[in-house]
């Protein structure tokens, strides 16, 4: 089944918000939502606490490839997302070689419709030379990704992708800490000193006063915010924001418990009142969505000297599933939805995954009643400090109207079987 299965019904116990009902799908089309199931092939999930969801869409994700496959690669990070009811993924440029060529970026998006098993998009870096901006811009790349090195050193080359991610209408999205601001990491409390809170509102500012001189207005989204005021100068200059998930989850604190190098990414995480901050925000809607910002390593990049292990942390798997959980139980269902799957998808650029008769929807089918705690593997990823947290489970992933995955690990999609979805092939 190299495109996932296409004739099927799914039945569930709700249906976002609603009431229960069997989905009925024909080659990839959703054609009814009835009571009773209809067809040959039927999954029912109904009694377990299920629910259909608009497919979770996670902006910011790095499934490695080209020369740090050995970490990941797009087949194995697409196939742990699929795993994680995880439906559509944005991939960041810093890879080897880096997206900052026409070049790179060609081979980068070859090799995402070759191995991708949901669906995809993908940042390209600031241009190596200002020339090149205008040809990235009209490759496939739903953006410009402006890391810290950028916004100071960046000049006419991020000019150069500002105005041209304005006129393509392109997102571009910030890596919010300008290294002016930097202290030398001992690998401690990094958070507070290393990388503090002020360096990301100094990027936020820089970025800002750069769209003034290059005359330039693009859609800003400023990605994984890790202290609240970051969010209020992001909302007051008009860009949106992000939270990963790790960021509301520990403070530095969890440094010292995990390890620092096991807990050690950037930007580090902050103290209690700024988790406790950006708990707020998020309350009161000045979060647009959540991503994972899953960074999968290999065993020995995560180990040795904190100040020179590589950062971040391997959960694609799962974080959608834990933050759901988290976010219904507190927010409510449809909160939870806006975060996961809605506003990601809009501010990508991506088609909704409305769950309406007529259309191929990318649908998240989760299991509230029952708890996982386990990855299924499909990650090359080894670093997950956050191991063991409740998630709730995937009962299946549906990725534009076909069944990609199946509880409890089933792969029904082969590679490839992805599309781009921002901007749409079609
Ligand atoms: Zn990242």
């Amino acid at each position: 089944l190299p495109g996932g299965l296409g004739d099927y019904t799914v039945c569930v116990d709700h249906v976002v918000s609603g009431g229960g009902g069997c989905l009925v799908f024909r080659d990839g089309v959703l054609v009814e939502v009835r009571e009773e199931p209809s067809g040959l092939i039927v999954f029912d999930f109904r009694g377990r606490g299920s629910r259909a969801l608009p497919g979770f869409a996670d902006i910011h994700v790095h499934l490695r490839g080209l020369g740090l496959a050995y970490k990941e690669d797009e087949y194995t990070g697409s196939a742990a997302a699929a795993a994680g009811c995880v439906t559509l993924v944005a991939d960041m440029p810093n890879t080897v070689p880096e997206l900052r060529t026409p070049g790179a970026l060609a081979v980068k998006l070859s090799w995402l419709s070759r191995l991708s098993v949901v669906g995809y998009a993908v940042y390209a870096g600031v241009p190596r030379e200002a020339w090149m901006a205008r040809v990235m811009a009209s490759q496939g790349a739903a953006g410009f990704k402006v890391y810290p090195e950028d916004v100071v050193g960046g000049g006419s080359r991020l000019c150069a992708a500002l105005r041209a991610a304005e006129e393509v209408g392109l997102l571009v999205v910030l890596h919010p800490e300008h290294p002016a601001l930097f202290s030398p990491d001992w690998g401690f409390l990094r958070g507070l000193y290393s990388r503090p809170c002020e360096a990301e509102a100094a990027a936020v500012e820089e970025l800002a006063e750069a769209m003034e001189e290059c005359g330039a207005r693009p859609r800003v989204h400023v990605t994984h915010v890790s202290c609240p005021l970051t969010a209020a100068k992001a909302w007051r200059h008009g860009f949106t924001v992000d939270v990963a998930l790790h960021h509301l989850l520990a403070d530095w604190r969890f440094e010292e418990a995990a390890g620092w190098c096991r807990a050690k990414v950037n930007p580090p995480l902050k103290s209690h009142l700024d988790v406790n901050g950006l708990l707020q925000e998020l309350a009161s809607g000045r979060v647009s969505c959540l991503a994972s910002d899953h960074a999968p390593h290999a065993r020995q990049d995560k180990n040795g000297n904190p100040a020179a292990c590589a950062p971040g942390f391997s959960w694609l798997e799962w974080w959608a599933l834990a933050a759901y959980r988290m976010l219904s139980r507190s927010l409510g269902v449809e909160r939870a939805v806006d975060l996961l799957s809605r506003e990601p998808r809009r501010i990508l650029g991506a088609p909704q995954a409305g769950i309406e008769p007529g259309g191929s929807p990318s649908i998240s089918i989760v299991l509230e009643d029952r708890v996982d705690t386990h990855p299924r593997g499909y990650s090359r990823g080894v670093n997950n400090p956050f191991h063991p947290l409740p998630a709730a489970v995937c009962g299946a992933t549906i990725v534009r109207g076909r069944l990609h995955y199946l509880h409890p690990g089933a792969l029904l999609a082969g590679p490839g079987s992805g599309e781009r979805e921002a901007p749409p092939l079609h």
